[in-house]
């Protein structure tokens, strides 16, 4: 019996381990992936956003993390993929068979890329199919490439391939970018890129490396292919929430909604980080929750006089 099992190993869940571990309790968690950082990961600029820690990227800043994590005292999984959660039960079974059984929960299982879900995505990533500009420059320099997201990583990608590639053709699903209006200035005055607004990416045609596009406009009677080498898919982030969604209370996108205390629906389960927290979705808000979810637990398991 663990007092708190923690679910994901981003910079929340570490965060709420970490602070479990000093407060006495017997801590464990569970990272899907290989490795722990989470998005972290996926971060190919420099991060100088962050109080006390700059890095050159999202890996060099999850290493300063890992270093300080290791010295814990804390129990770590990777590779420990669930199969079911009782969250009232507070059981867990993992997909190798083990079952699990804690006095308290902390999910903190964070967002993924959405798929634009479209035929030839799957297949030609990493043939073509991108999802970083900064990270795949030198691939994706030179060739035609399209965009699709109009919010501010889709339209900061376009302006980054424009500076490497011939042309850039940006698709937005709704008649207004969603992004904030200094991308949007930089982009209207780029002789590079072609918006196509209220359009929708239907297909990424090709054999082995993407060859072309299929783009149906709004009013259109029919898509239009057009011929690129490149295509950038950035149309946003969803919780991973899947495991729990029947269980604890979502708003309508999925995210679990908390208390101030970080508690779910459901008592002595919390969630923190990205998984919760849609409006304000960075480094420093996921830690700063884990360690409100860890101050409670210990304070109620210390008041229950174990
Ligand atoms: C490109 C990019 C740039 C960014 N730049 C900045 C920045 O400059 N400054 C900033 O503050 N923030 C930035 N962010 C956001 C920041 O990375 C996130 O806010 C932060 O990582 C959220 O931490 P988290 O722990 O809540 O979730 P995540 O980092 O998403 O971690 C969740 C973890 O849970 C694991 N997991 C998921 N489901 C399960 C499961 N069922 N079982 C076990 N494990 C599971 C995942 O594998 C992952 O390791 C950026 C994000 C991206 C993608």
């Amino acid at each position: 019996m663990h007092d708190v099992i923690i679910i994901g190993g981003g910079p929340a869940g570490l965060s709420a381990a970490l602070w479990c571990d000093e407060l006495g309790l017997d801590t464990l968690v569970l990272e899907q992936g290989a490795e722990i950082g989470g998005q972290l990961l996926w971060i190919y600029n420099s991060v100088k956003n962050h109080l006390g820690v700059e890095a050159a990227n999202g890996r060099e800043m999850r290493d300063v993390f890992a270093a300080q994590v290791e010295s814990a005292g804390f129990d770590l999984w990777t590779e420990a993929a669930i199969e079911m959660v009782d969250l009232r039960a507070k059981r867990i079974t993992l997909r190798s068979g083990e079952e699990l059984q804690s006095i308290t929960i902390i999910i903190a299982t964070g967002v993924r890329r959405r798929k634009l879900g479209v035929p030839g995505e799957v297949e030609l990533t990493g043939r073509g199919v991108s999802e970083s500009a900064t990270r795949d420059r030198d691939l994706l320099a030179g060739k035609d490439v399209c965009v699709v997201g109009g919010g501010d990583a889709g339209v900061e990608n376009a302006l980054l391939l424009a500076e490497v590639c011939p042309t850039v053709t940006l698709v937005h699903r709704s008649k207004k970018l969603r992004a904030r209006s200094e991308f949007v200035e930089r982009l209207q005055g780029n002789h590079c890129i072609t918006t196509f607004t209220e359009a929708v990416l239907k297909r990424i045609i090709g054999d082995k490396e993407v060859e072309a596009v299929e783009i149906q406009r709004s009013g259109a009677l029919k898509p239009f292919q057009m011929a690129v080498r490149g295509v950038l898919i950035r149309i946003g982030v969803e919780p991973n929430t899947e495991s729990f969604r029947d269980q604890v209370q979502t708003d309508e996108r999925g995210y679990i909604t908390v208390t101030s205390e970080q508690e779910t629906s459901i008592e002595n389960v919390f969630a923190v980080g990205d998984v919760s927290n849609p409006l304000a979705p960075t480094i420093s808000s996921a830690i700063g929750a884990g360690a409100t979810a860890a101050k409670v637990i210990a304070a109620r398991l210390n008041s229950a006089n174990r």
